[in-house]
């Protein structure tokens, strides 16, 4: 009898596809038959979009029913056999999206590393490791033409499918992958260079008992060749069983102890040994780490008990612990414990700490138990780290804001240093979201602890600890009892009444600095201002140079002698003439690091002195060397921007200056004290170690400012006492919510007009909350755009935030709408920092 099956009895499945585009919606595709059995959520495919493009999306959920308006494509190919996304992470893509109000397309987008996401434009490379003859798999016709080709050029996804005459070559890219032929990458970023190592085995020929016999035979009058073959028979014992000869010895492991180099080279001359090369992973497989055994002192000891205590009742808890005394002990413990209890534990630092000695430490007590994930990295690396939490070989990640996005599934803790650092904001572009604030989300989701940890705790932070929605443990002594720093301000009206200043310089600065190098010890100078000078003027009418695309001055850079703008590269040349006046008189007015420095060297001929600030430290290797030769001395003296006021811990800084205090203060914005107050303590931590008390200089003309008088004091708490109760009365957060709407537009009356009709049409229809504006930000044009802002003020606990969201976009799509408006943009930052 015969078994009669029709094909279409199979079922026909349709897939949603979220697409890293910035359109809100999901898009639907046909699951062709033979994927039936493989598609799953979370898998990434790769499907046509529009007429030309091809994208690579992940499959949202998989049904039944066919799109009721137009006819669904097919996917083209599924990438994944395991899916390189989890439920867990979908539903917070989908917050986040709800929550910062942009498309879950932007929120993949920011999400999967650019390695994971391949397009019609990614690049092909070979695998540098890779080798045709070598190679242990096999090949098809195809492929083997494309891997000849490939060894001589870089090809791009659409050259490559020409090449081959194919039209999807997805399912042989796929297959090269696999295979560890070839490299996908984004012709923007760096190409994947790996990091082999070189190493020795014997040659397959020698590998065996009556070879190697004879050859001891007739090394006998040779011993220094002997040597080589013992030590290496000694490390790498092939007599025992000859496979372990595959993966031999690093060379540098086997020229120790005498060993001559030379003759290995004949050895390998003679065919006795080979040379090879194999590729290193970033992670997993560096030097056995030494086993850590971190001694807290008495007081580490109590918050450190205090804080278990704590996870008892609260799922959130704030460190508060004042600088230099020990959290990342601390740290290292709770992250320890965490993992002995086999939950993965996310430590999450801003951007610019991570690249230092925190990094370094840490790697020595976990090993390559733990991830590092760093926007300097490569796309590649990432992949890496990626994969590695996905497989469960990595259980510890530490990394920066985007880390909130790597696919865990079973995070047990969430530690999150330097929570009041703004830089865990994501300005540009959508997602806007904040990564402490994100990573409380996630800590949700998975129920998960997070202890939050700063000396300086923002004030929106404070207050819920104050509220008992968070639990507070604090750690108010330095390590091994050192002191905080004496902190006394530069009066610069008294001395400027006395003329005692020199430059930019207060006499009181001046004569701590020559004090300090003196006695061999370190200074910090931190201006948080880069260039040389923030404007530049014309003395008989005032003209002042301006952006051709900003509405923002030039600041004068001495090293390029170019005036550039900070806002969008643009750059001209430092003119002789003023172009109104004809004047020669042109001047420059105010300092930044690079006039700070040029001042000091000038002070203080015999110190050396280095600055830190985005344009010295562009390349990774630029800030570690600074930081590098800092630490060991051969700089004395260290001007910088903020980037000096984050996780550095040096033993001989006994100084540290603040430059421009006031400009901080006064800067109109609600948060400015706090930000003061926070980049002041931080950096004036970097002063005095262990045995000896530091000195902090306060350049200022505000000498009785109450933000100065409580860092002075080091009063915390009476400095946040006073600033809460400002939020309080003029309702900022915490006691509300703000969201910036900002319309960008090249025409000014456009721009003015649709912000306008934008905040008018709030007005009407949302209630209880207040609308301000619209009005000019501070920059009032960017690259050409004209700005408006509106802000909307929520108050927190008694509106329906989803309900006002969901206005507010109505009414934006409506403002786009309209004919005149169409080339505006219009974009939201929910919890502006
Ligand atoms: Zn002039
Ligand atoms: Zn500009």
């Amino acid at each position: 009898m015969e078994i009669f099956e029709p094909e279409d009895s199979r079922s026909t499945l349709f897939a949603e596809i979220l697409l890293p585009v910035p359109i809100p919606k999901l898009f639907t595709y046909r699951v062709p038959a033979k994927l039936n059995d493989h598609v799953r959520t979370g898998q990434r495919a790769i499907v046509q979009f529009g007429d030309r493009k091809v994208l690579t999306g992940l499959i949202y959920n998989v049904h039944e029913t066919p799109p009721k308006d137009y006819e669904a494509k097919y996917i083209l190919e599924v990438l994944d056999e395991f899916p390189s996304v989890t439920d867990v992470q979908l539903k917070f893509f989908q917050w986040m999206a709800d929550y910062y109000m942009c498309t879950m397309g932007e929120v993949m987008n920011a999400a999967l590393p650019a390695g994971l996401k391949l397009s019609s434009e990614s690049m092909v490379q070979l695998h540098p490791a890779f080798s045709l003859e070598e190679s242990e798999h096999a090949f098809s016709e195809k492929e083997q033409m494309l891997l000849k080709r490939l060894q001589h050029d870089t090809l791009t996804y659409s050259e490559i499918a020409k090449f081959l005459g194919v039209k999807y070559i997805y399912s042989i890219l796929k297959s090269l992958t696999g295979k560890n032929a070839i490299v996908l990458f984004e012709e923007v970023k760096e190409k994947y260079k790996p990091r082999t190592e070189k190493r020795i085995r014997l040659t397959a020929e020698m590998n065996k008992e009556e070879a190697l016999e004879e050859l001891f035979k007739t090394l006998s009058s040779k011993p220094k060749q002997e040597s080589v073959v013992l030590k290496y028979l000694q490390e790498v014992p092939v007599l025992h069983d000859h496979a372990n000869n595959k993966t031999g010895i690093t060379k540098k492991d086997l020229l120790t102890d005498d060993i001559s180099e030379s003759s290995l080279h004949t050895l390998i001359k003679n065919n006795v040994f080979e040379e090879f090369e194999i590729v290193v992973p970033r992670f997993g497989f560096e030097e056995a780490h030494e086993v850590p055994v971190v001694l807290l002192s008495e007081e580490q000891q109590r918050a450190q008990g205090e804080i278990f205590k704590s996870f008892e009742q609260h799922n959130i808890t704030l460190l508060h612990g004042i600088t230099g005394s020990g959290k990342t002990e601390i740290y290292i413990n709770l992250i320890k414990k965490a993992l002995e209890s086999d939950a993965q534990v996310l430590y999450l630092l801003p951007e610019i700490a991570l690249t230092t000695q925190i990094v370094q430490r840490l790697k020595k007590v976990f090993g390559p138990a733990m991830g590092v994930y760093h926007s300097k990295f490569s796309d590649n690396e990432r992949v890496e780290v990626w994969n590695g939490v996905l497989s469960g070989k990595l259980k510890f990640v530490t990394g920066v804001r985007s880390s909130v996005f790597l696919p865990f599934d079973n995070l047990g803790l969430i530690i999150i240093d330097e929570e009041h650092d703004a830089s865990y904001k994501q300005q540009e572009p959508a997602p806007r979201y904040h990564a402490r604030d994100a990573a409380l989300v996630m800590a949700q989701l998975h129920h998960a602890k997070v202890l939050l940890g700063s000396a300086t705790p923002a004030v929106e932070t404070y207050y819920h600890a104050e509220q008992n929605k968070y639990g507070l443990v604090r750690l108010d002594k330095r390590f091994g009892d050192a002191q905080l720093p004496e902190i006394v301000l530069a009066d610069m009206g008294e001395e400027r009444k006395r003329k005692t200043i020199k430059g930019e310089f207060s006499g009181l600065l001046l004569k701590n600095i020559g004090e300090a190098l003196s006695l061999k010890e370190q200074v910090i100078i931190f201006q948080n201002r880069r260039g040389y000078s923030p404007m530049v003027n014309c003395e008989d009418c005032g003209w002042v140079p301006k952006c051709v695309n900003c509405a923002v001055s030039l600041t004068y850079h001495q090293f390029r002698n170019a005036m550039v703008c900070h806002y969008c590269g643009y750059r001209e040349a430092l003119k002789s003439n003023c172009p109104v006046c004809t004047s020669t008189r042109i001047t420059t007015v105010g300092y930044g690091t690079e006039k700070l420095e040029e001042e000091l060297k000038l002070h203080f001929p015999d110190a050396s002195v280095q600055r830190m600030d985005l344009d010295t430290t562009r390349s990774k290797t630029g800030y570690d060397s600074i930081i590098e030769q800092f630490e060991t001395g051969q700089t004395q003296v260290l001007v910088g921007t903020q980037m000096v006021t984050k996780g550095l811990d040096f033993d001989k800084v006994s100084l540290v200056g603040v430059f421009n205090a006031d400009r901080m203060m006064h800067f109109p914005d609600f948060r400015s004290y706090e930000r003061a107050y926070q980049l002041i303590t931080q950096v004036s931590g970097r002063a005095g170690r262990r045995d000896k008390k530091g000195k902090v200089v306060i350049q200022t003309s505000s000498p009785e400012h109450p933000v100065l008088t409580h860092i002075l004091h080091h009063h915390y708490q009476e400095f946040y006492r006073r600033e809460v109760d400002d939020r309080k009365q003029h309702s900022y957060p915490p006691f509300s919510r703000l969201i910036e709407i900002t319309v960008k537009h090249i025409d000014k009356k456009a721009c003015r007009d649709a912000a306008v009709m934008l905040a008018e049409q709030l007005r009407t229809h949302l209630q209880g909350v207040r609308i301000l504006g619209p009005g000019e930000p501070m920059i009032s044009k960017i690259r050409n755009q004209f700005l408006m802002s509106v802000l909307i003020k929520i108050p927190r606990g008694k509106s329906d935030l989803v309900q006002i969201k969901t206005i507010i976009q109505q009414h934006i799509d409506q403002v786009l709408k309209e004919k005149i408006f169409r080339n505006a943009r219009i974009i939201c930052d929910v919890d502006p920092v």
